[in-house]
């Protein structure tokens, strides 16, 4: 059985767990032990690795990062690592080697089951698949419910609350956040977790450690228009998520931040709400531009732009958005793996691929200007929230509108509320 879903899913644990409940021995490696060996060690490993469980039948095998060692066969740029095709072949006739059910069952974990060689998934081997995908609404009030259990909560602390907050988080990440709340708690010389601490350790879990804020300069106020253009542009479209907060608090990488209300998973995402994610994308290098000039726009921008290149040209040869039609250009998602994708990676023409990126450049430009004019029609409003931005160094959403609104219309924004 093959776990599928990406790191602090669980995967470990789940496996551990099924070992738990049937009451057998549970035998665990991770496949990049395997390759790390030297030449032929990592076969003879998975031959001990079988040599020990058939001993000890019934029982589990637990293969963890299963994809270190089964990637795709003859894929590697400039033909293929010996050492994890032998480990990989060994770890085939191992597995062929079982007649009917002599009681192994052998469970491995991967994030990439894409880039499995097929010969794995093959009928026999690894052939039922589960996904363990980061847990919905209700699984994470759970998994925040089990690790609470030994941290002193103060009584204004509603898990529920937190459940709500934290779309995307993994059981893991839940952990890692009430960990982070009890230190800052103790840290404090608190009796007990207040909502505070929860807030603040949602913020460092998401984008890092909060770093000291900027003396009142040149480029405090840059980065402060920056912010407020991503905000404003994000408010004011109607598709884009609500402002949550604005702060020039550096976390992580970041000097500033603008926080969206996260929204739970959605499986289906409009058009509309794509265009108005790359406006908002653009607001801060809309601002920079409006307001300081071509000359002055920094490289602040860039990891915006990469996000908006990324979702324009998704819409293109993924989602069927653009003028080029209702086509699907690439079959993968995610990062290009060095290999087998790289390999395939132009099925379709040079002359497409022009098409594609005029398509791609026309997207960007045309939210750009929408983000500029928004820029532009709102400068007042833009310069007092900047004002008021470098002077309290967070505003809080529902101020930001309030101010906002003053100016203009702020349109209602649609969010979805999960059931508990
Ligand atoms: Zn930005």
């Amino acid at each position: 059985m093959l776990l599928v879903g990406p790191p602090g899913t669980g995967k470990t644990l789940l496996a551990k767990a099924i070992a738990g409940e049937a009451g057998v021995p549970f035998f665990s490696i991770s496949g990049s032990e395997f390759v790390e060996m030297f030449v032929g060690v990592g076969a003879s490993r998975v031959r001990d690795l079988f040599k020990k469980a058939k001993e000890n039948a019934p029982c589990i095998i637990f293969i963890d990062e299963i994809d270190a060692v089964g990637r795709q066969r003859g894929a590697g740029i400039g033909g293929g690592n010996d050492e994890r095709e032998q480990t990989l072949n060994q770890l085939l006739t191992e597995m062929d080697g079982f007649e009917g059910n002599n009681g192994i069952i052998i469970i491995a974990a991967t994030n990439r089951a894409d880039v499995l060689d097929s010969a794995l998934l093959r009928p026999g081997r690894f052939d039922r698949q589960v996904m363990v995908d980061p847990p919905d609404i209700k699984g994470r009030l759970e998994v925040l419910q089990v690790h609470a259990r030994n941290k002193k909560l103060s009584e204004e602390v509603s898990l529920e609350a937190i459940a709500r907050r934290t779309p995307g988080f993994t059981g893991a990440d839940l952990a890692n956040l009430l960990n982070e709340a009890a230190i800052l708690t103790a840290r404090r010389r608190k009796e007990a977790i207040t909502m505070l601490e929860v807030d603040d350790s949602v913020d460092r879990v998401v984008a890092g450690m909060e770093g000291t804020p900027l003396v009142d300069s040149k480029t405090k106020r840059l980065i402060a228009y920056h912010e407020i253009g991503h905000a404003i542009v994000g408010s004011l479209i109607k598709d884009h998520d609500p402002v949550q907060k604005v702060t020039l608090i550096p976390r992580g990488q970041a000097q500033g931040l603008t926080w969206f209300t996260p929204t739970e998973d959605q499986s289906l995402i409009s058009r509309a709400q794509i265009m108005a994610r790359i406006s908002g994308a653009l607001g801060g290098r809309a601002a920079e531009q409006e307001v300081f000039g071509d000359a002055e726009v920094t490289t602040g921008a860039s990891g915006d732009l990469q996000m908006v290149s990324g979702m324009a040209r998704q819409m293109v040869t993924r989602f069927g958005m653009s003028d080029l039609g209702p086509l699907s250009l690439e079959s993968q998602q995610g990062e290009v793996f060095l290999g087998r994708d790289w390999m395939n990676r132009s099925d379709f023409s040079e002359e497409i691929a022009t098409r594609v990126d005029a398509q791609v450049r026309s997207i960007a430009e045309h939210c750009y200007e929408i983000a500029c004019k928004l820029v532009r029609d709102n400068r007042t409003a833009i310069d007092r929230l900047v004002d008021l931005l470098i002077e309290k160094e967070t505003i809080d959403g529902e101020e930001f509108r309030q101010i906002l609104a003053e100016y203009t219309v702020v349109p209602e924004k649609e969010q979805y509320v999960p059931q508990l």
